[in-house]
């Protein structure tokens, strides 16, 4: 049996239709936001003249975008912003399922799939952009470190994609055994996961302790 209820919306498009396990699917814009906004990275694939790949890199969202950044010296990037088709993969593992037969383990999980092209983010917007990437690992952070100068800022690539043709996946609960082997003597449930923050480490000896440090280890 799985817990998913019926999606709240219907896929954008046919390739964003959640066909394997469709009651997984979910197709909302709070849904997706939350699985963008718990993210660190995103993996963009794309295909040049060299094959296709899969990137890993750090992304932040705001409104009904997902942005990443990096040198102009990225070929990820340049082929990104050459409005290259990509799909942009967000994945959180939350548990182990330990099933009573091999053949029914599975993880629990929550997946955003986003199809579409990117496009530039201006020189001007980029500072304020990279403000809001900063404010997302670190509140208030943006206002003590230095800013990206003129140069830094040139030198950096930012792209933006639209969170509009996205499909979300969501697997919860436990093992779905069969029927036959509900009676064997085998440990059956979640192990659940999770990314957790640790104790920080300070570069040195530090004067101040900010509040995204000192409740780091408590978020
Ligand atoms: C942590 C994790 C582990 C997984 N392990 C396995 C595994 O071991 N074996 C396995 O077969 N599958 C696994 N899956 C599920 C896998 O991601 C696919 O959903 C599944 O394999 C079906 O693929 P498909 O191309 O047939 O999907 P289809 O249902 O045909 O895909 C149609 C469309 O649905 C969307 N979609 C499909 N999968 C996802 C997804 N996960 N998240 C968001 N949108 C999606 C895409 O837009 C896709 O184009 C795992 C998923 C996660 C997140």
């Amino acid at each position: 049996m799985t817990q998913a209820a019926a999606p709240a919306v219907a896929p954008a498009t046919d390739r964003t239709r959640v066909r394997r396990a469709a009651d997984r699917g979910r197709y909302d814009t709070d849904t997706l936001h939350s699985i963008v906004d718990a993210a660190y990275v995103c993996h963009i694939a794309f295909n040049d003249d060299t094959g296709t790949h899969c990137i890993p890199t750090a992304c932040w969202r705001e409104d009904d975008h997902l942005y990443i950044h990096g040198s102009n010296g990225s070929r990820m990037l340049k082929v990104a912003a050459a409005g290259t088709q990509v799909c942009v993969t967000i994945t959180h593992i939350d548990g182990l399922v330990l099933a009573r037969s091999a053949f029914n383990h599975s993880m629990n999980y929550r997946s955003a799939v986003i199809y579409g092209v990117f496009e530039r983010v201006p020189n001007e917007h980029k500072a304020a952009r990279l403000d809001a990437f900063m404010e997302k690992l670190a509140p208030g952070r943006s206002l003590e470190a230095r800013p990206g100068d003129e140069n830094e800022l040139a030198a950096t690539t930012m792209l933006r994609i639209s969170l509009e043709e996205a499909a979300c996946k969501i697997r919860t609960g436990g093992p779905h055994d069969d029927e036959g082997d509900l009676s064997r003597e085998v440990w059956a449930g979640v192990l659940p996961m999770a990314v957790v923050a640790q104790t920080p480490i300070p570069d040195g000896p530090m004067n101040h302790l900010p509040d995204y440090v000192a409740k780091w280890a408590a978020a």
